[in-house]
């Protein structure tokens, strides 16, 4: 990540929710504040239903914000906005969806596919310039030209990936939201397209977030990781701090579910936190904290009040009573300061 962090996408309070009939409401996304920096990789995880695509989807305006806001590079993306500020919003922000094949038509040729966003935006002058760009765009993400007039169903799903990429770049975007990219791929061809990821990044100076439901899948990729349960952020710190010092019950719960190849250190690990039950409807979410009736750590207090979001650690967010200013939080440094001794 560059040193000095400039913003590119600042959120805050940001709310999604959905009507979904019987005077029933969703709430997918549920106030959740943060910042994305420009060059960085910032990974989002949580369990599917937890609201990380809505998320992403909301942050560029693929659905309106229910409540709170999003800045784009300090423009609001929420909101009235005349034709050529949407169509500007819309060339800066793309994204790479999880099932590549879905997202192309497959009765277009390749290079219409790619060329598509060039066209809608005006970018070529002509069928010539047009055609060359659609080769190097082939070229950078390790295709070549002879497969600009082919069609989707000949290509494989890691090939169908990058055919995804070269679209969402042929428009020059600054941002791009990786929603599951590598999900559905054969883990031989994951590390591939993650490595493809990262030289675009180097070399195009692109800005990702990237969507997970697995920190291993993240974990290589991030500059700094977000983890989100039922429609809230519950964590967000460098990629190593996550992993090396968690805080957020749920976020030690899914480390302790990664496995870990080496039978010495698997004993070694320190004490697991293991996730009990199933995710609750995000329709009818738990009073207080929403992961109070699946975390160890739970009392009557996480029952009562939603945990503030706030900076444990320097650049170290986290939702819990457990770093707040409560009971719990004296109760954990007295338990801390006691195991030192
Ligand atoms: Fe667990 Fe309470 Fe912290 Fe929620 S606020 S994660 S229930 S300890």
């Amino acid at each position: 990540m560059p040193k000095d962090k400039e913003v590119l996408v600042e959120v805050d309070h940001l709310k999604k929710y959905f009507h979904v009939g019987g005077g029933q409401t969703l709430k997918a996304v549920e106030d959740v504040t943060f910042d994305i920096y420009k060059g960085e990789t910032l990974g989002l995880v949580g369990e599917s239903g937890c609201g990380k695509s809505t998320l992403g989807r909301t942050l560029i305006r693929l659905y309106e914000a229910t409540g709170g806001s999003v800045k784009f590079a300090g423009e609001p993306v929420h909101g009235k906005k005349s034709k050529a500020e949407l169509k500007k919003l819309s060339r800066s922000v793309q994204m790479i969806f999880q099932d590549p094949y879905a997202s192309l038509n497959p009765r277009m040729s390749v290079e219409d596919l790619i060329a598509e966003g060039m066209d809608a935006h005006g970018l070529a002058k002509n069928r010539t310039e047009r055609h060359n760009r659609v080769i190097e765009l082939l070229e950078l993400v390790g295709l070549n030209k002879d497969h600009a007039k082919r069609f989707p169903h000949e290509f494989s799903g890691g090939q169908r990936q990058r055919i995804g990429i070269a679209r969402a770049l042929a428009v020059d975007p600054e941002f791009i939201i990786a929603d599951e990219p590598i999900s559905a791929l054969d883990v031989s061809i994951q590390a591939q397209v993650v490595n493809l990821l990262r030289k675009l990044q180097r070399e195009l100076g692109l800005t990702y977030l990237f969507i997970a439901h697995d920190l291993s899948m993240v974990k290589h990729i991030s500059d700094r990781i977000g983890v989100m349960y039922l429609g809230n952020m519950v964590e967000l710190a460098d990629s190593d701090e996550i992993f090396e010092e968690p805080l957020h019950p749920y976020t030690r719960a899914l480390l302790s579910a990664i496995p870990v190849p080496d039978p010495h250190l698997e004993r070694s690990r320190e004490e697991r936190v293991l996730l009990q039950g199933d995710l609750p409807s995000p329709i009818d979410p738990p009073s207080g904290c929403r992961f109070r009736t699946r975390c160890p750590f739970a009392t009557e207090e996480c029952a009562k009040t939603v945990p503030q979001w706030r900076e444990a650690r320097p650049n170290h967010w986290v939702a819990c009573h457990l770093y707040g200013d409560g009971e719990m939080a004296q109760n954990r440094l007295k338990q801390e300061a006691s195991d030192e001794q």
